[in-house]
């Protein structure tokens, strides 16, 4: 059923030309890879984080429509920002519910030598077809991925999410096994996250996977907060507040933060 689903998936063009919905674009990105970065966010996400901070990007099929042509020629006017380093990443939303758009964009961005990245939560990969066939693609031209783990515990991922993350950690077992980079991400929310057992088992997880170039702790943070209220959403953890430094520095210790130094090099 779901593999006819998946046939069925028509992708979306403009006179020919596949278009992706755009959220916004950002053309000084410091932390959305290495180096300084022109960010794209993809609108649409599945995924429904009780933290996200960017609800707007939510709903799929609306945006900006813009082609990948479109894309690079608003993108390389910055060019000369991105050194040796830095280049295009594609963010969201969730950019892999666009992968037709991604594998596009990023085969000519690496004819024009441009570095790539994605930066993803991981809840649509399945190794079901055509689409894992695509982002097998798509992975042999993206040079490096930000990969956010929300919760290395099941039951938790779907309360925190909406969704399992038994896909998600496949995902990471296979970017491992092609050895693509990766940088991995994890939110500390107090109450969801922050617990030495979750941490440390997040933290034994990531140990077992040879790609990984950086892991980050990302503090919880309530800056988008404003746009539940706009948006009329009931905001889950209205009382949760941001962790402290010493549970964000007990969360890099438990995470071994400082043993992935590859993203230095
Ligand atoms: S995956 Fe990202 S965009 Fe989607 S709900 Fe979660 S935080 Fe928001």
């Amino acid at each position: 059923m779901f593999e006819q689903k998946m046939h069925a998936r028509k992708v979306p063009t403009r006179d020919g030309e596949i278009i992706g919905y755009v959220h916004s674009t950002e053309s000084f990105g410091a932390v959305d890879g290495p180096g300084i970065r022109f960010v794209v966010f993809m609108q649409g996400c599945n995924m429904r984080c009780k933290f996200c901070h960017n609800p707007d990007t939510w709903k799929k099929n609306v945006g900006s429509e813009m082609t990948t042509d479109e894309i690079i020629e608003i993108a390389l006017p910055y060019r000369q920002f991105w050194g040796k380093k830095g280049g295009i990443t594609l963010s969201g939303g969730e950019i892999m519910l666009q992968t037709e758009f991604a594998l596009e964009l990023f085969t000519k961005c690496k004819k024009l030598g441009i570095n790539t990245c994605l930066d993803t939560c991981g809840q649509p990969f399945t190794r079901r077809q055509p689409w894992f066939d695509n982002f097998k693609k798509l992975m042999e031209v993206t040079d490096i991925l930000l990969v956010d783990i929300k919760h290395i515990n099941s039951d938790e991922h779907r309360k925190l999410t909406g969704y399992r993350n038994e896909n998600i950690l496949d995902m990471c077992q296979f970017l491992s096994d092609i050895d693509k980079p990766v940088w991995i991400r994890h939110v500390l929310i107090p109450e969801h996250t922050d617990f030495d057992g979750y941490l440390r088992q997040l933290g034994e997880y990531i140990k077992t996977l040879h790609n990984v170039q950086k892991v980050e702790v990302l503090p919880y943070h309530t800056m988008g907060v404003h746009k539940y209220h706009e948006m009329g959403i009931k905001y889950d953890l209205e009382r949760i507040e941001p962790p402290s430094t010493t549970r964000v520095k007990n969360a890099e210790k438990l995470l071994h933060v400082k043993d992935y130094q590859g993203y230095l090099g």
